[in-house]
């Protein structure tokens, strides 16, 4: 039991989204399934707050406030109407519906404790994750050291000086002078 990692501890528990059709339903995170429930399943103007322009939508009138900020669909929706003079101004295309949805405990329902655990045990191998490392320590990527270039030395040989040859007539007159 000692390497078992108890994922749903960790990462919580996984929920399933209830209006998907079997066996297909979206798995994940609790803000992640609410997030994919109101893209995917209700309608534009169920939504408490959306954008007309980027289709964005939002629970809160502060998100839907900053997208217009950062959201890259919005901003490039935004440069196409402003080049050719259409944009009539951020406020124009957020809207607050009149007829929110909310959601319900019946959209999104919390998975087991070990269905959860094997939920995310099969998320992490999608991310890549080498057997053997735990989750969450740095994975460093091998480092290949290249041989250092020796260059090869040439000695030159070193010149030789020519043995000194004793003049046979020097040494054969300094005798003769001995005598
Ligand atoms: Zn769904
Ligand atoms: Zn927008």
């Amino acid at each position: 039991m000692s390497h078992y990692m108890d994922l749903a501890s960790k990462r919580g528990l996984a929920y399933r989204c209830m209006k998907c059709l079997p066996p297909s339903s979206y798995i994940g995170e609790k803000g992640r399934v609410e997030a994919h429930i109101w893209k995917h399943h209700i309608p534009l103007n169920e939504s408490p707050f959306f954008c007309s322009l980027c289709l964005f939508r939002a629970t809160r009138e502060g998100e839907i406030r900053r997208h217009v900020m950062t959201f890259p669909s919005h901003l490039l929706q935004k440069n196409k109407l402003m080049a050719s003079n259409k944009f009539v101004g951020d406020e124009y295309y957020l809207k607050k519906s009149s007829n929110p949805y909310h959601l319900t405990p019946l959209d999104l329902v919390p998975m087991t404790h070990q269905e959860s655990h094997d939920f995310w045990s099969t998320k992490r191998k999608r991310v890549e994750q080498p057997k053997g490392l735990q989750s969450g320590s740095v994975s460093l990527s091998p480092v290949h050291l290249a041989p250092l270039p020796v260059a090869p030395v040439h000695l030159a040989p070193l010149p030789v000086a020519p043995a000194q040859t004793l003049d046979p007539l020097l040494s054969s007159s300094t005798f003769l002078y001995k005598l």
